[in-house]
């Protein structure tokens, strides 16, 4: 059921299909957005949506794939998604990928194809996490090869390590994964930035081993508005360990506490005062109740 938008066409959902040579598919080169619409009192509003165009067009540019669309032609993409299919609260999977015309390394006799999915998800984590915290494991998985080419990228690609770290997280008996970078940092979660509170100050990894998330420029934003301090800087493993709070933002995560790392309890095992502070203010704001 429902309407995806392929290619400057909204097609019948089972209609958006794609052949099983489609580059993509077999090489994995191709780049995306999460992006979500909450429902508010004028309406469904896609949250933050100039900046997840932007970010899928700097993907696209890194990888070198030429876009078909404008920006703005994106954007009523997306608002079309939400609408036509009649939903209120959303998540917007848009992606760019290569077509199936030829095989091999090349690929640069290829389409580049452009397709946005919405469909109804109101709530990626339980209300229980949101107040109480998730378990979460240090992977043995890395963000190397993320790290110096492609993290400024939500490219497909860089989502099997992830998948990876998630899994063997979830099999280890925690709920998310905390990936280092290659040289033995914090980077991020799986599809998440990690922020830690130390002595009332805000610490959350530079840009050089995590993807430029919009909700972590969004937490900063709010961090800054509340006069807390924020340092954007290498943060070990040991320090989240000692952390008086620690959470995760994402489009899906939201703002998420983290209340055990590799079995050590982080401050009081719950969410903390300044997370809960700010994922107020988030909440507002997807709510388009304090939005910028
Ligand atoms: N890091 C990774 C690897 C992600 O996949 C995501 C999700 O998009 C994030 C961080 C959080 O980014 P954002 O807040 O823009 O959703």
């Amino acid at each position: 059921d429902g309407l995806i938008w392929l290619d400057g066409e909204m097609v019948p959902w089972r209609d958006a299909k794609t052949h099983v040579l489609t580059h993509t598919l077999h090489y994995g080169l191709g780049c995306f957005e999460g992006v979500r619409a909450y429902s508010t009192d004028n309406g469904p509003a896609i949250f933050r949506l100039n900046e997840h165009t932007d970010r899928l067009f700097r993907s696209a540019h890194i990888l070198n794939m030429k876009m078909p669309f404008s920006k703005d032609e994106l954007n009523e993409a997306q608002r079309a998604s939400v609408r036509e299919n009649k939903l209120d609260e959303a998540y917007l999977r848009p992606m760019v990928f290569l077509g199936s015309e030829g095989m091999g390394l090349r690929a640069d006799n290829l389409k580049v194809h452009v397709m946005v999915a919405a469909w109804s998800w109101p709530s990626y984590m339980s209300p229980e996490a949101k107040e109480l915290g998730i378990k979460v494991r240090t992977s043995s998985y890395t963000r190397h090869h993320v790290n110096i080419t492609m993290c400024k990228a939500k490219a497909n690609g860089n989502y099997i390590n992830s998948m990876l770290a998630l899994n063997e997280a979830i099999s280890g008996g925690a709920e998310e994964a905390l990936l280092l970078d290659n040289e033995g940092y914090v980077a991020e979660g799986s599809g998440e930035n990690i922020f830690i509170v130390r002595d009332g100050v805000l610490h959350t990894p530079e840009l050089t081993s995590c993807l430029e998330g919009i909700t972590r420029a969004t937490i900063i934003t709010f961090a800054k508005e509340l006069g807390l301090e924020v340092r954007e800087r290498r943060i070990t493993r040991d320090e989240v360990y000692i952390a008086e709070e620690a959470f995760f933002t994402g489009t899906a995560a939201e703002v998420l506490p983290i209340r055990e790392l590799d079995g050590r309890v982080i401050g009081a095992g719950k969410r903390g005062p300044v997370t809960e502070k700010l994922q107020a203010m988030y909440f507002d704001a997807v709510k388009g109740k304090s939005a910028k």
